[in-house]
């Protein structure tokens, strides 16, 4: 558990390595949880003059793949140093004409379609049921909803990876999720455990396995995904900075309650 008592941060950020840059007045802190260490160290400063913790969910140098991320260490740590409310980015594919690459979206539900990653903190004798119909929070939605993102909703399937979609799948994927992603679940689900509020924020990188009858939306490439994610970071940045100084200092959201009814046994 870490003990940091003064300027506690109330505000997590899981995402790319580029968002170092970010956090004004970064020092780096070794954390160890429960579950075992993070995905990287947990940098904490400032953005926008609010204390924020940040984590580089796949490693401070990309060595972690969507399947091996420490989930469930992340979410730990960040809840370990005070964190209320995590604002997360992801890349993702489009699987929709109207979700176009360079877009920002706000996911407002999830499909899951991975399987083996441990997905709950609560594996017995406790037995919890946590809710997860509106798995993203209002509140924070609703803030960065007002900031010029293309999208303020949009359903997200997640899958293992690490590879890319056949075009079957992707076909399929699309009766259901305007987007596809790796590692949305089990992080949402695990925050909510915690009580935790969480959004996530997505940028559009690509066309998964390219859309039916659009022969210039091309499948996916990870270059591509690389290159169009660092095109869309001074977005997020911009976009996370806005947004910081707009949550207010307590919650409305009722994500804090997530465990209350949701316990089994006597
Ligand atoms: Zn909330």
């Amino acid at each position: 558990m870490a003990v940091l008592i003064q300027g506690m941060p109330k505000i997590g950020i899981i995402g790319g390595s580029g968002f170092y840059s970010l956090i004004e007045g970064a020092r780096g802190e070794d954390v160890e949880t429960e579950y075992g260490r993070p995905s990287s160290g947990v940098s904490l400063g400032k953005v926008n003059s609010i204390e924020v913790a940040f984590i580089a969910r796949h490693g401070e140098g990309h060595t972690i793949p969507p399947h091996k991320v420490p989930y469930k260490a992340n979410i730990a740590a960040l809840e370990d140093l005070g964190v209320e409310r995590i604002i997360s980015t992801n890349a993702v594919g489009s699987l929709r004409p109207s979700y176009k690459p360079g877009e920002l979206a706000l996911f407002d539900q999830f499909v899951n379609t991975t399987h083996g990653r441990d997905d709950t903190f609560f594996h017995g004798p406790e037995v919890v049921h946590v809710s997860l119909a509106e798995p993203y929070c209002s509140e924070l939605r609703a803030i960065a909803s007002g900031m010029g993102v293309e999208h303020r909703s949009g359903t997200v399937i997640v899958v293992d990876g690490p590879r890319f979609s056949t075009k079957a799948e992707s076909r399929w994927y699309s009766a259901y999720a305007e987007m596809i992603n790796m590692t949305q679940y089990p992080e949402v689900a695990l925050a909510r455990e915690k009580g935790i509020c969480y959004l996530g924020i997505a940028a559009v990188t690509d066309y998964d396995a390219g859309l039916e009858g659009n022969p210039d939306a091309k499948p996916v490439t990870y270059d591509e995904v690389r290159g169009r994610f660092s095109a869309d970071m001074a977005r997020l940045k911009q976009l996370i900075s806005a947004m910081v100084v707009k949550v207010p200092e307590n919650r409305a959201c009722g994500c804090g309650d997530s465990l209350e009814g949701a316990r089994a046994g006597p």
